[in-house]
């Protein structure tokens, strides 16, 4: 090993070192333990910080060389089987809320579906559709989760932003450009809090619209098996699911990778399903629907990592 090799594995030790106590720190955790899909190769770092403190020490000790990967539930994430090389923050432990009247705080790993009945307890509508969608707060800002005709940018106000020198800033939802499944983030940071605006309604009218949503999705979708939800984005005045029927997809599987009969805009891993078997049945999908309507599918699903060995053909994609 050359001694600049060793220096950088000494900057690394250290650094790893430095945040002993501060959370859980694993090396090669496999992150289908961390993605909904259940697919996913190993992190090369893996860090769960205990609070706000811990999260901020830790980006501001890793070295710049390192990309940097927040992890909510991974309810929207397809890492390659190679794994992720870099360092892996999963910020589930960042699960405070606070409310003060009508604006209501929470950590980015506050579960979406925990603040959603937090907040019909406390009799305020706004986020209904969050009982129904299985991320963090900090991932449903970061993708502007939505649906039901309501999503994250309709009653954000606020979010607090970790940037990649370890610096904390506040951002406006108005700084952050939202549209339909985008945010614009500054480069290499993270949400580390959002602060909403909601509005008074009665509880058990709030209750009784999240009990309507989620018997809606249960009966359209296929939430059995393991899933991202929509694989891809609606084109606009579209459907990706009836693009994809039309093409002839629904039930067409590769390796263990198939569309769902049920959902078309579903990719499901029927039980040993590879992120190569998925990416493989993508590919496939944006290909046929081209052919078939002239309409080029973008994935929701956030392809995470590297993926270029795989596109260029040593694996089956
Ligand atoms: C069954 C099912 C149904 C779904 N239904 C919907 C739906 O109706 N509407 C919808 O919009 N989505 C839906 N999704 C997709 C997904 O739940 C949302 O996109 C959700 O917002 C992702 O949150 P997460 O915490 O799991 O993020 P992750 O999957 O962990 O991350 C997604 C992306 O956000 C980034 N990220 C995560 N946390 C942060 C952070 N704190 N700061 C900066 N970046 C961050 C990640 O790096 C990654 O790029 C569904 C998924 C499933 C499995």
């Amino acid at each position: 090993m050359s001694a600049a090799m060793q220096e950088t594995c000494a900057v690394k030790r250290n650094w790893m070192q430095a945040l002993d106590g501060m959370g859980v720190w694993r090396r090669h955790e496999p992150m289908a333990s961390h993605t909904t899909l259940a697919v996913g190769g190993p992190a090369r770092w893996f860090f769960r910080p205990a609070d706000r403190n811990a999260l901020i020490a830790a980006i501001k000790a890793c070295p710049a060389d390192v990309a940097i990967l927040p992890l909510g539930r991974g309810s929207n994430m397809l890492v390659p089987d190679t794994g992720f090389g870099g360092f892996v923050v999963d910020l589930s432990d960042l699960d405070e809320m606070a409310f003060d009247h009508c604006n209501v705080s929470a950590g980015a790993g506050a579960r979406m579906s925990r603040f959603a009945r937090q907040c019909a307890e406390h009799g305020l509508t706004g986020c209904e559709f969050m009982a129904t969608v299985p991320g963090d707060i900090g991932g449903g800002v970061a993708m502007n989760a939505g649906c039901f005709s309501q999503q994250v940018s309709d009653s954000l106000y606020c979010i607090e932003v970790v940037l990649r020198d370890g610096s904390v800033i506040d951002m406006l939802k108005s700084d952050l450009s939202m549209g339909y499944r985008h945010t614009d983030l500054p480069t290499g940071s993270m949400v580390v809090s959002a602060t909403f605006r909601l509005q008074p309604d009665s509880p058990e009218q709030i209750r009784e619209r999240m009990r309507s949503m989620r018997s809606r999705r249960s009966s359209t979708q296929p939430l059995a098996q393991p899933n991202c939800g929509s694989v891809f984005k609606n084109p606009h005045g579209d459907h990706a699911a009836r693009l994809i029927e039309a093409a002839g997809l629904k039930g067409l599987q590769i390796g263990g990778a198939r569309i769902s009969n049920q959902h078309a805009n579903f990719i499901v891993n029927t039980g040993d399903a590879s992120s190569a078997d998925i990416v493989a049945l993508i590919r496939h999908a944006q290909a046929a629907v081209k052919q078939h309507s002239g309409i080029e599918l973008e994935t929701e699903v956030c392809m995470v990592g590297e993926w270029e060995y795989i596109l260029a053909g040593d694996g089956h994609a």
